[in-house]
């Protein structure tokens, strides 16, 4: 059966990937209808609102949603819409896999890392007070239940995907009512899964060992600044963040979007890398049992990489993101 998506273009560099990511879609003959707003700062400009109304009524029906970066408004009074978008549709699973392609030169090969990123809570909960003239204070808020559900999504993720280790990130030593607290969680609920690896570390020695030895690494969860920092981190290691693709999971919605920001510096300039976008896409049609598509796609892009002539700038070519799409429409 068809599958109805919504598709929010965002802004800055989010208009030119979602056209490309779409376009592919369709030579790829994925069995979807795209319901298509276009949010963010343009259609804030004119309406008042970065979302419109329509757009979240269609995520709220279709339970999917395909969505290109938005800028965060920079002043007082403006909340994240990406986070507020999470916290709205309570996705409190964010996943990261950023894997290696043998095709590209990149710092390392053997990279296979999936990053579990709590999502909901955190210092993203926007408490923010001014105390006095010298003073601001923000709260880090760690709950049991949403430590819990993502800690176990992660040892689920092991055990159905066959993966050996899970390593859970804090600052326990120095937050030790709220990291202590997801630390705790992760080693009781390691017990239930005996057959995966459980092991911890501090989160500054994390970036270190992840830059110097970055294959021992496998699943890893953790609360969600760290998860936003260490799978930026992730996306270096794999050839930068046109690369990686991720996935904000809750119960019943999901949301697909490339980790990247809208890139200011390069919108309007057609060079934008749609791979991280792309390859969202694909998590999403993996997920709604459209495998063999995920798979045309994923192919034609490794075809892509392995002849390095249609590269876009931020992967060391001169291709534009036409050039690029098209390159790829050859291969499917
Ligand atoms: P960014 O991720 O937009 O860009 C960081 C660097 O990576 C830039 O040099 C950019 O050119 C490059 N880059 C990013 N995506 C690329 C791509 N697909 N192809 C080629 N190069 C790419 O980070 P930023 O500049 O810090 O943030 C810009 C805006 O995006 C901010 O308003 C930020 O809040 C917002 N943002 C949104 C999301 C989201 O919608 N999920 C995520 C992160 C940042």
């Amino acid at each position: 059966m068809t599958q109805t998506i919504t598709v929010f273009r965002g802004d800055g560099i989010g208009p030119e990937i979602t056209d490309a990511v779409l376009t592919i879609l369709q030579e790829a003959k994925a069995d979807l209808a795209f319901e298509i707003f276009d949010v963010g700062e343009a259609v804030y400009h004119k309406t008042g609102f970065f979302i419109p109304e329509n757009g979240l009524e269609s995520f709220r029906q279709n339970k999917i949603l395909l969505k290109s970066p938005i800028t965060t408004p920079i002043g007082k009074g403006f909340r994240s819409l990406n986070v507020t978008l999470r916290n709205q549709f309570d996705l409190w699973a964010n996943i990261r896999p950023a894997k290696s392609n043998p095709c590209l030169d990149t710092l390392y090969k053997n990279i296979d890392i999936v990053t579990f990123r709590e999502n909901t809570e955190d210092l993203y909960i926007g408490e923010e007070k001014k105390i006095d003239e010298d003073t601001v204070i923000a709260i880090k808020k760690i709950t049991r239940t949403a430590s819990q559900r993502i800690i176990r999504a992660a040892f689920e993720y092991c055990r159905r995907h066959h993966r050996k280790k899970c390593t859970c990130v804090h600052k326990a030593n120095i937050l030790k009512q709220t990291d202590g607290l997801f630390l705790s969680l992760f080693q009781e609920i390691a017990k239930d899964y005996p057959e995966i690896q459980a092991n911890d570390l501090i989160v500054d020695n994390t970036c270190m060992q992840l830059v110097m030895h970055p294959q021992q690494f496998d699943v890893m969860v953790m609360p969600n600044l760290y998860g936003d920092i260490i799978s930026d981190l992730t996306s270096g290691l794999i050839g930068g963040l046109g690369l990686l693709p991720s996935c904000n999971k809750g119960d019943e919605y999901a949301m697909y979007e490339a980790v990247h920001g809208s890139a200011p510096d390069i919108a309007g300039k057609g060079i934008a890398n749609p791979t991280a976008l792309l390859l969202s896409s694909c998590m999403m049609l993996d997920d709604i049992g459209q495998i063999k598509t995920a798979k045309t796609i994923r192919t034609a892009l490794d075809q892509v990489f392995s002849k390095k002539q249609a590269l876009t700038p931020d992967l060391g070519g001169q291709a534009s993101t036409k050039e690029f799409v098209e390159a790829i429409l050859q291969e499917i």
